[in-house]
């Protein structure tokens, strides 16, 4: 696939030629899918100039990533005991794509897992080397590297808070899948598009077009590894069952709060 050329109307999830420019948000739109229904920005990182741009872990940097460490890593206790409902870590090979700073790698290690992870910010993983000492891999999932040296090779991947930042979606989780040993497991999570802010937003949007993205906004970003699509449950569900994972759970939050059901979480059996 030529990324440089990337026609937007092809849809991202089903591959047809059915999306169509449906919001217009300031600096980009959102393409809604005739045929599947898939929402996706019209931006992805592999054309964007802005990401060579920040290279260098300096000291705004450093804050920065301070700054957002902390919401980032509230989640992770919860994703270890989920796991573990399902795994014994210890000696478990495990591969977490979008390991952020290496938080959730470092909790699996500390259970005796075996633990890899995959980074594409550079000031991250040099934040991660500086911090705990963690090497995390830059080469993305579908890089040779993985796909030559690892195939069924990992009893438990993760993907937390990731195929709603990457270009392709289906294809990051495709390539995932190969790296995973037959019966062993995947675990993700994403926002859900089945929240009241996004539907809201959009009967607004169609009464008022053009002028109301109103909550579209915070959903979508072309920021380096902003979000690019919003899924609803069915949707990844028929997703990752197309391609060969079993769901065995699926939920709308961690915690058991009234309206906290703003996330998709499921974990999948290779079959
Ligand atoms: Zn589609």
């Amino acid at each position: 696939m030529n990324r440089s050329e990337y026609n937007f109307q092809r849809c991202k999830l089903c591959g047809e030629i059915t999306a169509k420019p449906t919001y217009n948000l300031i600096d980009s739109t959102v393409y809604t899918c005739r045929n599947c229904d898939f929402h996706f920005l019209n931006h992805l990182d592999s054309n964007s100039e802005k990401l060579s741009k920040i290279t260098q872990l300096d000291e705004k940097s450093r804050k920065y990533i301070e700054s957002r460490f902390e919401g980032s890593v509230q989640l992770d206790p919860e994703r270890v005991e989920l796991v573990q409902k399902y795994f014994d870590l210890s000696r478990c090979k495990t591969l977490d794509i979008g390991a952020g700073l290496g938080q959730f790698q470092l909790l699996l290690h500390a259970q005796g897992a075996e633990a890899q992870g995959i980074e594409p910010s550079s000031i991250r993983r040099e934040y991660a080397r500086e911090k705990s000492n963690l090497n995390l891999r830059s080469e993305l999932v579908d890089n040779h590297f993985w796909q030559t040296g690892f195939i069924q090779h990992f009893d438990l991947i993760t993907l937390w808070d990731v195929i709603e930042h990457v270009d392709f979606p289906r294809e990051t989780l495709e390539s995932a899948i190969k790296l995973l040993k037959p019966g062993r497991m995947l675990f993700l999570d994403t926002p859900s598009r089945e929240v009241l802010s996004y539907q809201l937003s959009q009967q607004i949007y169609r009464f008022v077009p053009g002028k109301m993205s109103l909550f579209l906004s915070s959903f979508y970003s072309t920021s380096p590894y902003g979000h690019k699509q919003i899924f609803t449950p069915q949707q990844l569900f028929k997703l990752v069952e197309n391609l060969g994972l079993e769901i065995v759970f699926s939920a709308r939050s961690y915690t058991n709060k009234l309206f906290s059901n703003h996330k998709i979480i499921l974990a999948g059996r290779k079959i």
